[in-house]
């Protein structure tokens, strides 16, 4: 049970981050644990989180959305989490993965002004509406989790619908992520050289790039950390950075940052560090056919170059067509610009892509984070 606990939380634990460019909504963790009227459990349980992303993925018909978490101090040391669950919050504190603060107040609807993210919460917040005009003009940035028959479904504050839409984000927003930040605190998951500093930094598996830096806090219009509230320093301009969809089945199942200093090496399981592994998704066919490293990514002066390093070749669909003459074989060795709307496929049904240029496919029901342990949420103790 207590491994099987550990497995989902593991699996949670890759639903969680502050990059701007990967996270597709803002939630208060201290809000999302203790909603006890999803599965009349505990009074706090981390596994709601899990709740929560699932609906988020359900309603944007794609897997692995991560969620921007903003998290209370206090959190990491509540008494009504298990020890094991205040270890995970730490450790993804110590990594960066969510954003602890000692007054969140009204930061978690800041960074979804600077992104242009919604916000999955159930507080009012009539009294930001004159700072943050879309939380009333635009349908589904802030939407209410709440119970439904199959786990949590949303409604939204303002108007109908049950959707989280993004929005763009803020000239204020644009500006922030332009540049890349230091924090003077040594060791600042947020703003620091790299992943981690803490205690559990031995554990640090994000080495943070400078492009997937979160977005600083504005207080009196200066760049803030909102960990440690020092001044940050200008550290220079961010490194250009594209992110990437691997799309399999028809469905999005995780998207992936390009920059230029970081290439990613895509296939069945590829060796590379920071490689994105397909095989959990494909039949034995495609596992057969596609190999450990089937393609590489590079982002060269704002152009993404992929690179077959496959034993049985890739192709391209040009502008995403996918009528039979249209594939252009992309040989083993041969390289190639990935030109607007252009798609891999590295096997019928495989492609990578920009994620907003892949072409709807089929609905899908996506894979759950609760996929190792289905009924983990019921069994919990009462
Ligand atoms: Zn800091």
């Amino acid at each position: 049970m207590r491994f099987e606990i550990s497995k989902v939380l593991d699996a949670i634990e890759g639903r969680v981050c502050t990059d701007p460019s990967l996270a597709r909504a803002v939630v208060d963790l201290a809000e999302v644990i203790r909603y006890q009227d999803i599965d009349g459990g505990r009074p706090a349980s981390l596994l709601r989180l899990g709740m929560v992303i699932d609906a988020l993925a359900r309603e944007l018909e794609e897997d692995s959305v991560p969620v921007y978490a903003v998290v209370h101090r206090a959190l990491l040391s509540d008494a009504d989490l298990t020890s094991n669950e205040r270890m995970v919050v730490r450790r993804w504190a110590d990594d960066g993965l969510v954003e602890v603060l000692d007054n969140p107040g009204d930061r978690m609807f800041e960074v979804a002004d600077l992104l242009g993210l919604p916000v999955l919460t159930r507080a009012r917040a009539d009294g930001l509406r004159g700072r943050y005009p879309w939380l009333v003009e635009q349908a589904g940035r802030v939407l209410a989790p709440v119970p439904g028959a199959g786990g949590p479904v949303f409604i939204a504050h303002v108007g109908g619908g049950h959707t989280p839409v993004a929005g763009e984000r803020s000239p204020a927003g644009a500006k922030l992520l332009s540049r890349q930040w230091r924090c003077p605190e040594p060791g600042c998951a947020l703003f620091g050289g790299g992943g981690g500093g803490g205690a559990f930094a031995d554990l640090a598996r994000v080495e943070r790039s400078p492009a997937g830096q979160p977005p600083p806090s504005l207080r009196g219009g200066a760049p803030t950390c909102p960990r440690h509230g020092a001044r940050l320093g200008d550290a220079g301009p961010r490194p250009r950075s594209e992110v990437l969809a691997v799309r399999v089945g028809g469905l999005i199942r995780r998207r992936f940052v390009l920059t230029e200093d970081q290439p990613a090496v895509v296939g069945r399981a590829p060796d590379q560090s920071g490689g994105i592994v397909l095989g959990q998704w494909l039949n034995d066919e495609a596992r057969r056919w596609i190999s450990r490293s089937h393609v590489q990514f590079e982002l060269r002066v704002g152009e993404v170059i992929v690179t077959d390093v496959s034993t049985n070749g890739s192709g391209i669909r040009p502008g995403g067509s996918m009528a039979e003459g249209d594939r252009v074989p992309l040989a083993p060795r041969q390289s190639r610009v990935l030109a607007e709307g252009d798609m891999v496929e590295l096997y019928p049904g495989v492609q990578i892509g920009r994620p907003g240029e892949l072409p709807a496919g089929a609905p899908y029901t996506p894979n759950s984070v609760m996929a190792e342990a289905p009924t983990m949420a019921m069994r919990l103790p009462k």
